[in-house]
């Protein structure tokens, strides 16, 4: 409800992680909700991604060190991130903003805003379990290796640090050699150590999506699919196009725009300034295994993560930046392969399914927009969530809840400050 309690009908572009929490908390609310969807529920980012719930991990990507494979990404064809020589000039200003954010002081100030999410992260997760949305298909605890142990040894004094600054579970100890295959037999030889990160989570998001989608048509909402929004009109006016071509206007109280990677020119025809956010793709798939891990294997220097989701093991990886959000270039996953090949073993690379491409909204600072354009309280945004909408899906969807109601958003008790996430910062 509203602040006086009155009942406002929300139109939400975009049935992705984001439009979904967001329809979930504001019909909880009493609300009534449409949403707007140019495909299907789930149809973007959603479903074909690594499941990972991880308040330790919420972070930008943009880091003194991921500038450095910027210029990798350019030149090499076999990096995990990959940037298309002939897209440069339209990624030029992104990836200025991007090389700005990698400073410390910057980064640093981005993983503090983003940091006042990571409380939430479980707790919102848990209170849809609760409510009977299916969080399963997945367990607890990560296990983060890596060929380099000099690498892993600063990956785990940066997981203590933010630990004791009351962000996420501190590590488990580092085990090497032994150890390590003891604990999990499944690691390849090259791997030199690991350690857990014992209370990050997984699911699957493929069983989590669908409930949630399952759930929000039960409790009403008008699903809209095969329905592009074009633009906002004056107030809340969505103006739209079907498949056929044929154009129609939704009205409600107040709009969300949350079309993930495809936003930025929803915003850009409605004359609305923010900062841009472009699709960072990533792919997945499936393959048959001899032996499942026992849980979530995260490699942080071949940015790639195994994950067994239900019965089943998904490969994940790759950052790519080339402007065509649906686009699937399968050499991409012969690249994933070659990563994932040194992480585990036992696997049939040649047994691929499920492959899939998805679209992450990035942004060059790495954290969300997420709040209304100077003198448009009708419109909310709630985009760009980079490589953390799922982690961040349920407890955007309360924040959402609060901002229709005209309640200032707390995250378990303390105020959120939004003005890092402003649109046009
Ligand atoms: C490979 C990969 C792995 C990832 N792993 C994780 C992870 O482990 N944990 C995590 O937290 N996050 C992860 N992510 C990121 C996460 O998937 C995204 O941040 C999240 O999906 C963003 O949610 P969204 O709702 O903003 O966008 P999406 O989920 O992409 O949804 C956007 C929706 O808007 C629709 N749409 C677009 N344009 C229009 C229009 N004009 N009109 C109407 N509808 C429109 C699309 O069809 C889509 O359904 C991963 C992403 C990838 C690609």
């Amino acid at each position: 409800m509203s602040i006086d309690g009155r009942r406002q009908h929300v139109v939400i572009i975009g049935g992705g992680i984001i439009g979904l929490c967001a329809a979930y908390a504001l019909l909880r609310d009493g609300h009534r909700v449409t949403i707007v969807e140019r495909d299907r529920l789930g149809a973007g980012a959603a479903t074909g991604n690594a499941g990972e719930l991880t308040p330790q991990q919420v972070a930008p990507l943009a880091s003194p060190h991921t500038a450095r494979d910027v210029v990798s990404g350019v030149l090499s064809s076999s990096s995990y991130l990959s940037i298309a020589p002939t897209r440069l000039p339209q990624l030029a200003a992104f990836g200025l903003g991007f090389l700005l954010s990698s400073t410390r002081r910057r980064r640093a100030h981005a993983t503090r805003a983003l940091a006042q999410f990571s409380s939430a992260i479980l707790p919102a997760l848990d209170r849809m379990a609760d409510d009977g949305i299916d969080t399963s298909g997945g367990g607890s605890g990560y296990l983060m290796t890596c060929t380099d142990e000099r690498e892993l040894v600063a990956a785990h004094q940066r997981y203590r640090e933010r630990a004791s600054e009351g962000w996420g579970t501190a590590p488990g100890a580092i085990m090497r050699g032994e150890e390590l295959r003891d604990y999990e037999p499944t690691v390849a030889p090259g791997i030199a150590a690991g350690f857990l990160l014992p209370a990050e989570r997984y699911l699957d998001p493929v069983t989590f999506v669908a409930s949630l989608a399952r759930r929000i048509v039960q409790q009403g909402a008008d699903v809209r699919t095969g329905l592009s929004a074009l633009r906002l009109a004056d107030g809340a006016f969505v103006m739209c196009r079907d498949a056929e071509g044929n154009e129609s206007t939704i009205a409600g109280d107040r709009v969300i725009v949350a079309a993930g990677a495809w936003t930025s020119p929803i915003l850009r025809r409605s004359g609305i300034r923010a900062m841009r956010i472009v699709s960072g793709k990533g792919y997945s798939y499936t393959v048959p295994v001899e032996r499942m891990p026992r849980q979530l294997v995260h490699s942080i220097d071949r940015h790639c993560v195994v994950i067994p989701m239900h019965d089943r093991l998904r490969v994940v990886g790759m950052m790519e930046f080339d402007e065509r959000p649906d686009a699937f270039h399968p050499a991409r996953l012969d690249v994933l392969t070659n990563a994932a090949r040194g992480l585990i073993v036992g696997a049939d690379w040649d047994g691929r399914t499920e492959e899939w491409v998805g679209a992450r909204p990035m942004t060059a600072d790495g954290m969300p927009l997420l709040g209304s354009p100077a003198g448009r309280p009708e419109i909310l945004v709630a985009a760009g969530h980079n490589m953390h909408g799922l982690s961040l899906g349920p407890v955007t969807g309360e924040v959402l809840g609060a901002l229709v109601a005209g309640r200032s958003p707390r995250i378990e008790g303390s105020r959120l400050d939004l003005r890092p996430f402003a649109l046009d910062r």
